[in-house]
């Protein structure tokens, strides 16, 4: 593998930097045993349209950009890859105006929960293991958390921003330097 971009999508394909579940992705529904609980939209337009609420177009174009014109490949390491189905996830950019993302893997997941610093350092080490399993000639993270105390190419993108221009630009100069 030549070149990969690893990103994360809550805080970097949106502005929110919600966690999850975002706003709108479960309904409310009466389970057989009587009780509420929170359940998938059983429509698929709705569903769609929780993506478009979710993912934001110009950070979405910014790192389509940043894919085609560097040739890479895509890496998720959000935690959307433990919940949301991986079709969803491809309909989710879709939605937002990148059809056919070469999405070429998903980062292992090493737990569920997590916050704040143990969050990051977790998901630096499940980036890590990705890394040493596939070793791809080039790779540039692309997260909210503060990854690059952990991982030498991580870019932390700003919080409640969105991937922004200066982020690519530097992204650009780590996969062909
Ligand atoms: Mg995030």
């Amino acid at each position: 593998m030549d070149r990969v971009v690893i990103a994360d999508i809550d805080g970097v394909l949106n502005r929110s930097g919600a966690p999850f579940p975002p706003f709108g992705w479960y309904e409310p529904r009466r389970g057989e045993d009587g009780q509420w609980g929170l359940a998938l939209p059983t429509d698929p337009v709705r569903k769609l349209a929780t993506f478009l609420a979710v993912l934001d177009e110009g950070p979405v174009a910014r790192l389509r950009t940043l894919a085609e014109g560097s040739g890479a490949g895509l890496v998720l390491c959000s935690g959307w890859r433990k919940f949301v189905p991986r079709r969803l996830i491809r309909d989710a950019l879709a939605a937002a105006g990148w059809p056919d993302p070469p999405i070429v893997a998903y980062t292992p997941v090493l737990g569920l929960a997590g916050r704040g610093d143990g969050m990051a350092r977790r998901r630096a080490s499940e980036i890590r293991q990705w890394l040493e399993h596939n070793r791809p000639e080039a790779w540039v993270v692309l997260d909210d958390l503060p990854l690059s105390r952990y991982l030498e190419n991580a870019i932390q993108v700003r919080d409640g921003r969105g991937l922004e221009e200066a982020e690519i630009q530097k992204a650009y100069s780590v996969l062909i330097p």
